[in-house]
């Protein structure tokens, strides 16, 4: 093969299966955390699988540990609460929890072993093996610094956020807006040095956004978000989200390094800016910026029913609903010349709606179920579901759904309304 040539042919490898679960929940953010404890309570074996080097996903390795549509949430999502603001200091600023991420990683990682789960660390999913019929997925294949490996189990949670595991098995998708468009990537930052109750004199959550893209343009920089968030998490710290990164997508790592980079140095200029005013902010100090951007928006992949913006509007529940979502429609403009803020339509009035077990189970896969921002839904819907209060609820049902499945010796789809309603009681009503 001359050396100008764009493709290789790989020689076959045999590669070594590592272990055999009753279920391997793929990613442990928000969704897979729970999705892994849920199961493992339930009484069955479980290994998460994660890329980064530790879980908690957005909240974490993103530096954006700020709960969203929690406040409803009892099971995990409550002791979760309960953790936050008893022991760990946390913050309640109005509905939405905020913490120190470093506790939170130590929290999620104490639960899941108390709990029996198999934790690997520092392992990216990059295939799938099926059976021959291609209905069933066999072994999530994976790459780390011990090389290709294999991973047996009878279900497969995907909670990458990305749908990785399901799309490399095959299952459908979607992605973006009628245009193809995603919303943006932000960077999470962490800051200290603002008095947290002055900053609520001075600068109230009513306008603070505002504001700080005020203070930006006055230091001479244009943001490429316009509406920069800034909440208290204790401990004297905050997170601070100020970027935007327009049309990256999150497949695309020469794009996502592009825009980690422009991100981090906007974001020690966006901190610079606002130190230099002094006042309130004179002892500004960026802590650290996030190892990773944050996706909004991946593969949206398809199940056997699709979360619609009409079921939003509508408020509709269904016997066979997992958990119900409270927040309303949160779309970060796809398109930097129509707004660099939000792009929310105004006409749509949000009501409280329930997440149907369906829009869980893959429509292409027999033993594949989704939870978190991967589940299936349309543009719209997906941009009231994602967030992390949610996410944590859909995968405690996806758990706890997956271990009655096996222990009723029937596929997720298979469950009747009596099986979902003997674990999705505490779920569904909140
Ligand atoms: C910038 C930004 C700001 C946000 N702000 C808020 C907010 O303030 N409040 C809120 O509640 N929500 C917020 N959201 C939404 C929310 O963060 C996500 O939708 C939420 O993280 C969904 O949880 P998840 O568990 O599905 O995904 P994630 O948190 O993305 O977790 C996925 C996990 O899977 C792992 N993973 C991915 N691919 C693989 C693979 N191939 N192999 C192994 N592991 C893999 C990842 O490392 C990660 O740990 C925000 C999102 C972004 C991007």
């Amino acid at each position: 093969m001359s050396s100008s040539a764009t493709l290789i042919q790989e020689s076959a490898r045999v590669t070594p299966v590592r272990g055999s679960y009753d279920i391997i929940v793929a990613g442990g953010g928000p969704a897979g955390y729970a999705a892994a404890l849920g199961a493992a309570r339930a009484g069955v074996s479980v290994l998460v699988l994660e890329q980064a080097a530790c879980l908690g996903g957005i909240w974490t390795a993103g530096l954006l540990p700020w709960i969203i549509d929690q406040h409803t949430r009892g099971s995990i999502m409550g002791e979760l609460r309960d953790y936050i603001l008893n022991q760990a200091g946390g913050t309640l600023v109005g509905t939405t929890l905020g913490v120190d991420p470093e506790l939170l990683k130590l929290r999620l990682e104490t639960d899941l072993l108390a709990a029996g789960v198999r934790l690997r660390y520092n392992t990216m999913i990059t295939a799938a093996r099926k059976s021959s019929d291609g209905r069933t997925v066999t072994h999530a294949i994976t790459e780390s610094k011990a090389g290709r490996e294999a991973w047996q189990a009878k279900l497969f949670i995907d909670c990458s956020g990305d749908g990785d595991l399901a799309a490399q098995a095959g299952c459908g998708f979607d992605y973006g807006n009628e245009h193809g468009l995603a919303q943006p990537t932000s960077l999470g930052v962490i800051v200290s040095g603002i008095d947290p109750e002055r900053l609520e004199t001075e600068l109230p959550r009513s306008i603070r956004k505002v504001k700080l893209c005020e203070f930006l343009r006055e230091g001479g920089l244009e943001p490429s978000y316009s509406l920069p968030g800034l909440g208290y998490l204790g401990h004297g710290l905050f997170f601070y989200a100020g970027t935007h990164q327009y049309n990256r997508r999150f497949d695309d790592p020469d794009a996502l390094t592009a825009a980690l980079i422009e991100a981090r140095a906007e974001a020690h200029r966006q901190i610079e800016i606002l130190r230099r005013r002094g006042g309130l902010w004179a002892n500004l100090r960026l802590h650290g910026t996030a190892s990773a951007l944050g996706i909004r928006e991946a593969r949206r992949i398809h199940g056997r029913a699709t979360v619609t913006v009409d079921d939003i509007i509508e408020g509709r529940s269904t016997p066979r609903t997992v958990c119900r979502s409270h927040f309303g429609l949160d779309v970060h403009s796809p398109d930097p010349a129509r707004t660099r803020g939000i792009d929310k339509p105004m006409e749509i009035q949000s009501r409280p709606y329930g997440i149907p077990w369906e829009a869980l189970a893959a429509r292409d896969c027999d033993n594949l179920l989704m939870a978190g921002r991967c589940i299936s839904g349309d543009f719209l819907a997906h941009s009231s579901y994602r967030v992390t209060g949610t996410a944590v609820a859909l995968g405690e049902g996806a758990g706890r759904g997956a271990a009655r499945a096996l222990q009723r010796g029937i596929l997720p789809a298979e469950l009747t309304d009596e099986d979902l309603a003997t674990f999705t009681g505490d779920l569904a009503d909140q």
